[in-house]
């Protein structure tokens, strides 16, 4: 779907009956194919109207008139995709909005694909790839944090840095090369100091921003948090408090959660990936054995582990489990939560004297916090915990949420190596220039400059229809 030159129309409004539905158009014909399905007052037309000018009138379909709506006008260069558009603002209908899809097709507009208006939008150098990009995921954003990641790279994110950067690559390769051709005359032009200070200073922006997709994959799909503990500590019903939700069994007999199950929660405008995970001990059975593995890779995968004690067991037992949990956890980077369990069976001085005897778990970076999963108390205080973990080590600088721009990254930081590797071993000028140019593609391809239509299809037929 290479910019045909067609005029495309789709409803960009969700699926479904809303009070207001909007059908869009974009292209060469969009005001003159408006003009043959709606009446404006005094026989006026949307063809010679200013850009950015709203007008009232009725959509006409076979004679009849379908609706009454108010069509925006916008003319190119000055509209989203750089084309003329129109936009249609009719009664959120079902109906409604198909019969003026389809009387606009039938008027020789063309369904537009998914993606295509964007598409469009970049191909017209209205936005470069990234921005595209970032429009899908302002569209996906559900938390304050994704939105505020979508919305860097909307403003231009790392891209401009990228360009700069590649722009001083570029100039090196093309001397590096220019040496290739006076191979004879054994001379440099390109000084080798300073482009090893320019890999230096690339690599660490790379490796800056391969290394925040951690963080971007947190904030997108939730900060994972693993709830553990022995069978029957209550796990499942503070997953259920946690969410709300009745997801997870909840039962008095021990091993009742044979696998992991997810959930999850927004905490404080932060995305939060629970997991209820089987009870660890000796596995009764081979079903439940399995259940335990994969438990461990779960807990193994969490950034947050929510250890879960009985508060009626002694302090000493309590200790002992969590601190042998931890040793088996800590090559991994998961911070630990030990929740004290249903202190509702308890009195609050008891509370009060356990909590004491475990302070010394603080000094092993294990917060301690008490609970009750069932009646609710201390939730709060653990929400307010988690939501600080999750977001104490958030950069302030751009985070890389976009599994594309991540791999292309890591491509970008190999070849990087390779070519400092080479200037410092003072190898020939053909694998400097060989690996400089991978490194140029890589970025090449984050910031956009990519013909390939399949490479962009495959980006923008992520999108959905009408974007
Ligand atoms: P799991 O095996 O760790 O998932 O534990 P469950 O959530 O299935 O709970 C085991 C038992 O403990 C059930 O009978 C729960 O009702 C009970 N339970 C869980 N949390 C609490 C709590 O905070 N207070 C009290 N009194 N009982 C709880």
């Amino acid at each position: 779907m290479l910019h045909p030159p067609s005029t495309i129309a789709a409803i960009a409004s969700p699926a479904g009956t809303g009070a207001i539905a909007i059908v869009r158009m974009s292209g060469n014909n969009s005001l003159g194919i408006a003009d043959k399905i709606l009446a404006l007052p005094q026989n006026k037309t949307l063809k010679g109207q200013k850009t950015y000018t709203l007008h009232y009138g009725k959509i006409l379909c076979h004679g009849r008139v379908l609706d009454e709506v108010v069509a925006a006008v916008f003319c190119a260069p000055h509209s989203y995709t750089g084309e003329d558009m129109v936009e249609i603002y009719c009664h959120g209908s079902v109906y409604i909005q198909q019969q003026i899809l389809q009387t606009l097709i039938d008027n020789g507009a063309a369904m537009a694909q998914p993606g295509e208006f964007t598409m469009r939008a970049f191909l017209n150098k209205k936005i470069d790839l990234p921005q595209a990009e970032a429009v899908e995921a302002l569209i996906a954003s559900q938390t304050a944090e994704m939105h505020r990641i979508a919305m860097q790279q909307m403003r231009g994110g790392y891209s401009a840095q990228l360009k700069a950067l590649r722009e001083e690559l570029l100039n090196f390769v093309s001397l590096v090369e220019l040496e290739l051709d006076f191979a004879e005359e054994n001379v440099e032009f390109a000084d080798r100091r300073e482009m090893q200070e320019l890999i230096g200073r690339i690599t660490a922006v790379v490796e800056g921003l391969a290394g925040s997709f951690a963080e971007g994959s947190a904030i997108k799909q939730g900060t994972p948090v693993a709830i553990a503990g022995k069978p029957n500590a209550g796990k499942s019903t503070l997953f259920n408090a946690l969410l709300n939700d009745e997801c997870a069994l909840v039962s008095p007999i021990a091993g009742t959660t044979r696998d992991a199950i997810d959930g999850t929660i927004t905490i404080g405008g932060v995305l939060f990936r629970l997991i209820d995970t089987a009870g660890l001990r000796t596995p009764a059975d081979h079903l439940e054995q399995m259940g335990i593995e994969r438990s461990r890779q779960k807990i193994g995968q969490a950034r947050i582990v929510l250890w879960l004690a009985d508060c009626g067991d002694a302090a000493d037992a309590i200790a002992s489990d969590v601190l042998q949990f931890a040793d088996e956890i800590t090559s991994r980077s998961g911070k630990i939560i030990l929740l004290l369990n249903k202190i509702d069976l308890m009195p609050d001085v008891s509370v009060k004297d356990k909590i004491k005897a475990l302070q010394t778990l603080t000094g092993r970076g294990i917060e301690v916090i008490s609970v009750s999963g069932k009646y609710g108390s201390g939730l709060q205080t653990l929400q307010e915990c988690l939501v600080q973990m999750a977001t104490q080590s958030r950069s302030e600088g751009y985070i890389v949420s976009n599994a594309r721009h991540y791999q292309a990254l890591v491509q970008c930081r190999h070849s990087l190596v390779c070519v400092r590797d080479a200037l410092n071993g003072g190898l020939g000028g053909e694998l400097i220039a060989f690996e400089a140019r991978k490194a140029i593609d890589c970025i090449s391809g984050i910031v956009g400059d990519i013909t390939d239509a399949d490479v962009l299809n495959n980006i923008f037929s992520r999108f959905c229809i009408g974007k």
